[in-house]
């Protein structure tokens, strides 16, 4: 495509300047026909000729225009096509870390990448439809100037360095504006982001007009930097079309010059003058495109840091053994977020195949850390995890992720049907793998009961419902080891009562990790971990720990006196 492009263009640079040729011609044999009276029969065939020569031209012209706008905008679509893909492909293959910076938070993330593609394929397209185009034009006319005069040459040539310098100056000065404009958009896309997602505490405390104020800010900060833009921007296109009409100006004095002089016929002024405005015409493009390259560069530098962030991928080491038992060892660790917070230190604990720990701690504490650790979404920063006896390092990221479930506090439950967010888990289970997965985690009668089953919308189920449809996912996976993370922690006594049975089920024969603020999911558990400001601080089983009258103790006795036992007991007495 960028052949048939640069033919067309090529084509196309010459049919641009029969127009000065044509005129040239036609001028200097009127102008010898009137001088030697000849009849008005050979005019005619003059204008004959010359009409079968400009509407030639135009044809071609045509043509040349269309297939370099077809090629130009093929070009464009296509590339768009290849980059989109290829920035979610990239950023799919991105650590956690990628994820939870600052710097990504979703609404940057996606200005970011929408702005970079299209600032991306408006260039290429540009380039393609204007710019190549119009710089062809301008050589072939110069050549053409130089070739019929050398002065005449010389005095368009010399144009050209001035219009570029001033058109840097002029780059230079808006790049700073477009940056801080580029900073804007992000930050304006988040901060409605932002407000959608606290809405109801903006409302409950009252801070309407607190926030309006806020987006106010930006907003007349935004509308300044516009401002200064376009003024900048109009004071140099007044002092470079003040350039080009110089350019002019003196083209004219010299072409008339040598017309006097007998160097040069007539026909040559309007020559030079039209073949002067196809050298002057890219050039008073130049700032448009220097904008767009700039807008390109701007734009695609973040666009690109994204798309480059190599170390951002994530790591994977090669073991894959055949069968996974679940002995987890944490021997030593440390770990820092990459924002600097020291969420564990020293962590020493092992959790035994097949059986249920609890990790248990106050909030803040590192349980969720921990999982993360062990679900490799992000590294120790110091000591080791072991599982089977092999430091997780060393495993198929993979391979280790697709035996491990994760039941969150809140599952994400996709757009679609029940049908799909259950066979997630497993995108080559049948049907009656489906309901069989839904009876394990009874959930089954209930979707059965609703009026479309199983293609039911699954955004309709109510939380503990959605919670059991996470669950059958993770039986289809059915993998030998699961962390629960508060799998009932946003749920109602009903509901929390209603998926015991379910994760009763999951837990069975599985090494099961599970962080909870429920006295009996951590009763259950035959091994507890006790975690402290990010220390490992006691480990064993639930009456052990208790009769050691430490951390564990406290949390416990909290808990129970949070319960009001006494009055609980009087009432079911
Ligand atoms: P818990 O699950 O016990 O409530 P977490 O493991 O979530 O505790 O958090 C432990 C510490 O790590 C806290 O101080 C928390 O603020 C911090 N933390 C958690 N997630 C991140 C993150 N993505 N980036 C930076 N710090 C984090």
């Amino acid at each position: 495509m960028i052949a048939a492009t640069l033919a067309l263009t090529f084509v196309g640079s010459f049919a641009a300047q029969v127009n000065a040729l044509v005129l040239k011609y036609t001028v200097d044999s009127i102008s010898d026909l009137m001088v030697a009276g000849e009849p008005l029969s050979r005019g005619f065939y003059l204008l004959g000729t010359i009409t079968i020569i400009l509407l030639s031209k135009e044809l071609v012209h045509s043509i040349v225009q269309f297939g370099q706008k077809f090629y130009g905008e093929k070009l464009r679509i296509f590339i768009t096509r290849d980059i989109s893909q290829t920035i979610v492909e990239r950023i799919l293959t991105y650590r956690m870390e990628f994820y939870t910076s600052n710097d990504n938070e979703s609404g940057k993330l996606q200005t970011r990448i929408d702005l970079g593609i299209s600032s991306l394929t408006r260039l290429v397209q540009n380039f393609f439809i204007d710019i190549l185009p119009l710089f062809a034009n301008a050589v072939v006319a110069l050549a053409l100037m130089f070739y019929a005069n050398f002065y005449v040459g010389l005095v368009s040539l010399c144009i050209i360095p001035i219009y570029f310098y001033i058109s840097q100056l002029q780059a230079n000065k808006l790049s700073g504006f477009r940056r801080r404009m580029r900073m804007y958009r992000e930050t304006k896309n988040n901060s409605i982001l932002s407000l959608i997602d606290s809405i109801t505490v903006i409302k409950s405390f009252v801070r309407e007009s607190l926030e309006a104020k806020r987006h106010q800010d930006i907003q007349f900060e935004m509308t300044e930097n516009q401002l200064a833009t376009r003024k900048t921007g109009f004071i140099f296109e007044s002092i470079k079309s003040f350039i080009e009409q110089i350019g002019v100006v003196f083209i004219i004095i010299l072409t008339a010059y040598f017309v006097l002089n007998g160097s040069m016929t007539i026909g040559a002024i309007m020559f030079h003058i039209l073949l002067f405005n196809n050298v002057s015409a890219p050039i008073r493009q130049l700032h448009r495109i220097y904008d767009e390259v700039n807008d390109a560069l701007i734009y695609s530098e973040g666009f690109f840091d994204i798309l480059e962030s190599e170390h951002q991928k994530e790591t994977s080491g090669t073991y894959k053994p055949e069968k996974i038992k679940g002995l987890i060892e944490v021997i030593d660790v440390d770990f820092i977020y990459p924002n600097g917070t020291q969420a564990l230190t020293k962590v020493n604990f092992t959790i035994k195949p097949n059986e249920t720990t609890a990790l248990v701690g106050l909030s803040g504490a590192g349980k969720s850390t921990i999982i993360n650790l062990l679900d490799k979404f992000y590294q120790p920063t110091k000591g080791r995890i072991l599982l089977d006896g092999v430091d997780l390092k060393e495993y198929d990221t993979d391979f280790l992720r697709k035996n491990i479930g994760l039941v969150l506090q809140k599952n994400h439950i996709f757009k679609g049907t029940i049908y799909e967010n259950i066979s997630y888990g497993n995108p080559n289970a049948t049907e009656p793998d489906i309901i069989e997965a839904s009876k394990k985690a009874y959930i089954h009668e209930q979707i059965a009961g609703l009026p479309n089953g199983y293609q039911s919308d699954a955004h309709l189920l109510s939380g503990g419902q959605q919670q059991r449809i996470a669950i059958a996912r993770l039986f289809l996976k059915n993998p030998p080891i699961i962390f629960l993370d508060e799998p009932t922690a946003s749920l109602d006594a009903i509901a929390t009562q209603q998926i015991k049975k379910s994760l009763d089920a999951i837990k069975k024969d599985r090494t099961v990790i599970i962080i909870s603020h429920s006295i009996s999911q951590i009763i259950d558990a035959s091994n507890i971990v006790v975690l402290e400001a990010g220390k490992s601080v006691e480990v064993g089983t639930h009456d052990s720990l208790y009769k050691l009258e430490g951390t564990y103790f406290k949390i416990f006795t909290a808990m129970v006196n949070s319960l009001n036992i006494e009055k609980i007991t009087q009432t079911i007495e």
